[in-house]
């Protein structure tokens, strides 16, 4: 099932690429395989996948132990500082930097670890009370200084989380407003190319507007079920 969930999902986004004339290479896919079992991976693997997100420093760990490099694994969700040196050991990017104490943090980590670790920033791009990331433009700008100027880190570009709706324009609003906000950093010598947008139910709307990283999770592996 989930090697045709992959071919299912890859045509599809190669035909959206197609549709709002964005090259297909241009926009990658991150399986998303919190709650899934190392023998899913090992499934999407096998059809062609290879890179990966996890949501929680634990799960990350368990399966970077059993895979290891042969993926790039990328870190999705909320990190709380105590848990970042598990993170910076696995992770390709971390797209969930929200905070100076963070970004220090990781890169100490990194340094000691002898990396240069990829960074996003995670940014709120809604009002929904339950999401992380930072919505003022101060504070988006310190950290980003701040990370541009720490010697184990590399900014690579934003990231968000659409509200959960069914409205297209609020979906869409909150994509482009990261696409603006990566356009103004920009302007202001940042040179970040990233933007991780895009999940199973909003990922044509994010290639619209200018996705280089997709996160899809239930598309690939099916339905979580939460424990
Ligand atoms: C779980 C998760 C996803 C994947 O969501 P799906 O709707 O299953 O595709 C993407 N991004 C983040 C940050 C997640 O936590």
């Amino acid at each position: 099932m989930i090697s045709q969930n992959v071919q299912n999902i890859v045509e599809k986004i190669d035909f959206c690429c197609k549709k709002h004339d964005r090259k297909t290479s241009d926009v990658k896919l991150i399986a998303v395989s919190k709650y899934f079992k190392v023998e899913d991976v090992k499934e999407a693997i096998k059809a062609s996948l290879t890179n990966f997100g996890e949501n929680k420093a634990q799960e990350l760990d368990n399966k970077f132990g059993a895979l290891g490099n042969i993926v790039k694994w990328h870190f999705i969700g909320h990190l709380q500082v105590n848990k970042a040196k598990y993170v910076v050991k696995a992770a390709d990017i971390i797209h969930s930097v929200d905070s100076i104490k963070l970004a220090e943090e990781i890169n100490k980590r990194a340094s000691s670890a002898g990396k240069i670790q990829q960074i996003l920033l995670e940014i709120k791009t809604s009002d929904e009370e339950t999401k992380f990331g930072l919505n003022d433009s101060d504070s988006i700008f310190k950290l980003a200084e701040y990370c541009s100027a720490s010697t184990n880190l590399k900014l690579l570009g934003l990231m968000t989380i659409a509200p959960f709706t069914d409205n297209e324009s609020v979906i869409r609003k909150s994509f482009s407003g990261l696409r603006e906000l990566k356009d103004k950093l920009n302007g202001r010598g940042f040179g970040l190319t990233e933007l991780s947008m895009g999940m199973s139910n909003d990922f044509e709307i994010a290639i619209q507007e200018g996705s280089t990283m997709l996160r899809i999770g239930t598309a690939i592996f099916g339905e979580r079920i939460y424990n």
